[in-house]
């Protein structure tokens, strides 16, 4: 199938990749000419995991190609797939619809046959309607059917969750446009379930299961700071839960609160279309404040000590939203060292990918290390933020003798709480 993306971000890239990957001529589309140009040089824009493996393979077999032309793009397409950025509204917190609006009424003009226009971006209910009223508006001649394609893809793990999905949710109000994306998906056949509901519907799925998972987070982290009082421990505690199927064990893993472009910003927009429709929802609300404060609460734990020291440096480890990926959107990490940095602290800072990333964000505010031993030394404290793999490895000895004092913050419960306390460290894990 002839297929155009537009928005080559992290969504649009891998799954441009992935449809390459299945057998279809995949034209991705972006405007800003910087990655389009990069992509076209055969540079890969963004880090996941075996992504650019794939990339490269299905460029040099000429199925995926790029351009930041609309007209060029789509001139050939007969499934247009919207995946540009749906952030929040700096002032309603409501999602932010103007990239989906400027490429429904970009793509508009340029169609010239019957087109299925997809949105894999994560849009407010009632989106489809909208793109349908636009494209007709723009272009009255134009056939062809809006269908909501959400995307579940884990940043981190976008390439095997392209191939692995649990399920793939079609909103589609007309059979033709469902046969469409049956298509698509036919390598896929009778592997992965895929379930056809109204459009409506399908936009609502997206944003009640980021809010749900959201909100489970938020569970086990309250939950943390419940077993840290009554000294009992979270992991124990989330391994009884989840060996109950209704419970089920993902998302169980307490930490320094959710982040990432999709959590902050989808729960969000949920309360917000909630508030619109005149429906409580009391437990999404509690949810994001509630995460609000966690991320206080861990540069609370960090400040607190160093708080009778001169001048202390502090080390910290991971910026990623989580392991696996360079986003540092909405990072935990960030918000956290952003505190530190609002408070005059010193901050040395190491992560294996993202270290750009969080340039742009925090820019020269806090010191940029090479190495994890690095940003210890002479280090009062060393504080983890994101769950590397690299750091559980890290040679407790090793910090021990460069740290100046030997206080641990572990948000993501790295390292050996044991062999931490047998070296002298001041060591506080979550929830253990
Ligand atoms: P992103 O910011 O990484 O990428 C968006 C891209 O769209 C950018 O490269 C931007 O230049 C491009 N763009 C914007 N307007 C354009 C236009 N008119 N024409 C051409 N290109 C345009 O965003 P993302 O993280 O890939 O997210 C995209 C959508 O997918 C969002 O709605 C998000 O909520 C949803 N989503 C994201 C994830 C995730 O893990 N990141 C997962 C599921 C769903």
């Amino acid at each position: 199938m002839n297929v155009a993306i537009i928005g080559t971000g992290y969504v649009g890239l891998p799954t441009g990749v992935g449809l390459a990957e299945l057998g279809h001529q995949v034209v991705c589309i972006d405007r800003e000419q910087s990655k389009i140009d990069a992509l076209q040089a055969g540079k890969i824009t963004l880090y996941e995991d075996g992504l650019e493996e794939l990339f490269r393979k299905n460029t040099k077999e000429k199925r995926l190609h790029f351009t930041t032309s609309m007209k060029d793009g789509i001139s050939n397409a007969e499934l247009v797939i919207i995946a540009v950025g749906t952030p929040p509204h700096p002032i309603t917190k409501e999602a932010d619809m103007k990239y989906i609006h400027a490429a429904a009424t970009e793509l508009a003009e340029h169609l010239t046959r019957y087109t299925i226009i997809a949105t894999k971006s994560t849009v407010p209910v009632g989106t489809g309607d909208d793109i349908e009223i636009l494209i007709a508006k723009k272009n009255p001649q134009a056939e062809f059917d809006v269908v909501s394609l959400p995307e579940f893809l884990r940043e981190g793990y976008a390439v095997h969750d392209f191939f692995n999905p649990d399920r793939i949710i079609v909103g589609a109000n007309s059979d033709k446009a469902k046969e469409k994306i049956k298509e698509l998906y036919k390598a896929f056949d009778n592997e992965i379930p895929m379930l056809f509901v109204s459009r409506r519907s399908s936009e609502t799925i997206k944003y009640a299961s980021n809010a749900f998972l959201a909100m489970k987070i938020h569970y086990i982290n309250e939950m943390a700071n419940f077993c840290e009082k009554a000294d009992a421990n979270i992991y124990e505690v989330a391994q009884g839960m989840g060996l109950d199927s209704r419970i089920g064990p993902k998302f169980l893993t307490p930490g320094p609160g959710y982040g990432g472009s999709c959590f902050p910003k989808d729960t969000l927009a949920m309360a917000y279309m909630a508030r619109q429709n005149d429906v409580e929802m009391s437990l999404i609300t509690a949810t994001i404040k509630g995460n609000d404060n966690r991320k206080k609460e861990m540069a609370e734990r960090i400040v607190n000590a160093v708080k009778y020291i001169d001048n202390p440096k502090i080390a910290v480890l991971g910026l990623a939203f989580k392991n696996g990926t360079d986003d540092c959107r909405e990072s935990p990490a960030i918000e956290i060292v952003s505190e530190l940095v609002n408070r005059k602290y010193s901050v040395f800072a190491y992560d294996p990918k993202a270290m750009k990333n969080a340039e742009t964000l925090i820019g020269s505010k806090i010191t940029y290390c090479q190495s994890a031993y690095e940003a210890v030394e002479n280090a009062d404290v060393l504080a983890i933020l994101t769950e590397w793999e690299e750091f559980k490895k890290l040679d407790l000895n090793k910090i021990a003798s460069l740290m100046k004092n030997k206080t641990i913050i572990d948000c993501r419960n790295m390292l050996d709480k044991q062999k931490a306390l047998s070296l002298d460290f001041n060591y506080q894990g979550i929830g253990i």
